[in-house]
């Protein structure tokens, strides 16, 4: 097979010329031949070379010109070459052989045949020639392209010693068949459920680099599903492992957490692409194993599961070495609030509740509701028909307060400043007292939310508190 047409770019051009002013052979190879035959647009390009990568790399850089950036890394041999958005690596080939307790493997120049070797899938594990003689010719040594033709996972080598030298590779594995929406060949998956424990030896930071995405691919719940099947699950993440399972008593059983998360995960991925939203649909139903309880006469509830799980967030982001930021903050407050507006469409809606899921969400309003509405996941059509209804009303109500109230990105129309120079007070508890009350009485809908009828509520709360005002207003 000739892929030319899929390396007729002048990047590859460039490249192939500076492999011949140097003499040495050079080839792409790795992802970016998967995805050109795949169809997928890449610019990420990986250049094996039989001969010093940086000085293929140095001399592309200074044939490319003036909008490119290089770096060159002596130590591993390894060289970067960004050329506006196009990133290109270079390396020597390796031959490459691993002792137990590491996944850093002793390397060694090797040849082209020895790089291929040392790839982690036969997808993987192609390349092209960009020689002048055979420009654009494939190199399949392990039938990647039939693979690809028939959507297939599989290790070039012996699967147990490929997942036992490096088991990063375990999670690569289930991120390519969840994104390529490919299945791992059989000894290939039995070789991860043998090797799981080695798992132990990645660092967290890539275990969660794969895991994310896999969480952002279109159809997330076949990774997790994957990493529950070998195993993997309950070591690297093992409360989501924990959703898992039915109990039954009296006859009474539950829904499969673990199964509804993943629909809900699907149904948020299938709206968004966002990473922190996406987490958290895995995360909002999380606290539902620790909580749960059997009532002989309600059943099984799993009360507070919401408030619980928030407060769970911020471990399980840092057990995963994810971000303690802002995001974890949103995903905590998506968390806790995740019930609020289906309590809401249960019921008649009055403005005060909208009012307070407004203040309560902000900005976030937009993402919490289509999290509660892909939360819905009843196999009764008619019941998921009139849930959706309500939601609308309650979509429709939203609007309608917000435009009349603004309170999602609510500021108090009478400052703490104010009230302190009123009552002529140094900042204490009685100002916060009085902010708090007029907050209160704004989303009750006692008073509007302005800043003359917040004043003259302010005047009276002070009064109630023995206060007398030292300033009026303008
Ligand atoms: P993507 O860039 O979409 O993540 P990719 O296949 O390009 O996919 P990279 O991590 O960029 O993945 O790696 C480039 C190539 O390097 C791979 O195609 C594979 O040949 C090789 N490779 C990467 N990681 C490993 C590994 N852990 N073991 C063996 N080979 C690997
Ligand atoms: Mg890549």
């Amino acid at each position: 097979m000739n892929l030319s047409n899929k390396i007729n770019r002048k990047i590859f051009k460039v490249v192939a010329a500076a492999g011949d002013e140097l003499g040495v052979p050079v080839f792409v190879i790795g992802g970016y031949v998967r995805d050109a035959i795949l169809g997928r647009n890449s610019k990420d390009v990986d250049f094996v070379v039989l001969g010093s990568g940086i000085e293929l790399a140095q001399k592309v850089a200074g044939k490319l010109g003036n909008n490119t950036e290089a770096k060159y890394f002596k130590n591993f041999g390894t060289a970067m070459v960004r050329y506006k958005n196009w990133v290109l690596e270079f390396v020597g080939a390796r031959k490459e052989s691993y002792r137990k307790n590491s996944r850093k493997p002793i390397v060694e120049n090797g040849t082209l045949e020895d790089d291929q070797n040392r790839r982690d899938f036969t997808i993987n594990a192609m390349s092209v020639s960009l020689q002048k003689e055979n420009y654009g010719e494939l190199y399949d040594p392990f039938n990647g392209l039939k693979d690809i033709k028939n959507k297939i996972i599989r290790t070039p080598l012996d699967p147990d010693i490929t997942f036992s030298d490096d088991p990063l590779r375990m999670m690569r594995a289930i991120r390519f068949a969840t994104q390529l929406g490919f299945k791992i060949e059989p000894e290939t998956l039995e070789a991860i459920k043998k090797n799981k424990n080695r798992i132990s030896i990645v660092s967290k930071e890539r275990i969660t680099d794969e895991l994310n995405k896999i969480i952002l691919a279109d159809r997330p719940s076949t990774g997790f599903k994957l990493l529950d099947k070998t195993g993997l699950l309950k070591i690297i993440f093992p409360q989501m492992a924990a959703l898992k399972g039915v109990e039954i008593i009296d006859n009474k059983g539950h829904k499969d957490n673990f199964y509804h998360t993943l629909e809900v995960l699907d149904n948020v991925a299938a709206k968004s692409d966002d990473l922190w939203l996406r987490w958290a649909a895995i995360l909002h139903d999380i606290a539902k194993p620790v909580t749960k309880k059997f009532d002989k006469k309600a059943g099984w509830t799993f009360h507070g599961h919401e408030f619980v799980g928030a407060k769970m967030v911020p471990k399980i982001f840092k057990q995963l070495k994810l971000p303690q930021n802002e995001k974890m903050k949103y995903v905590q407050k998506l968390v806790q609030l995740h019930l609020r507006p289906i309590v809401l469409s249960q019921e008649i809606v009055t403005d005060s509740a909208v009012r307070r899921l407004l203040f309560d969400a902000g900005d976030d309003i937009d993402d919490l509701m289509l999290l509660c509405e892909a939360d819905i996941t009843s196999k009764n059509e008619e019941k998921v028909k009139r849930y959706l209804n309500n939601f609308k009303l309650v979509r429709q109500k939203l609007v309608e307060v917000e435009e009349k109230d603004r309170i999602r990105n609510w500021q108090p129309p009478v400052s703490g400043e104010i009230i302190m120079k009123t009552f002529g007070l140094k900042p204490s508890r009685e100002v916060g007292e009085i902010k708090n009350a007029i907050r209160e009485a704004i989303l009750d809908g006692k008073i509007p939310n302005e800043f003359d009828a917040a004043y003259n509520f302010m005047l009276e709360e002070g009064k109630k508190l023995g206060l007398t005002p030292v300033e009026t207003k303008r």
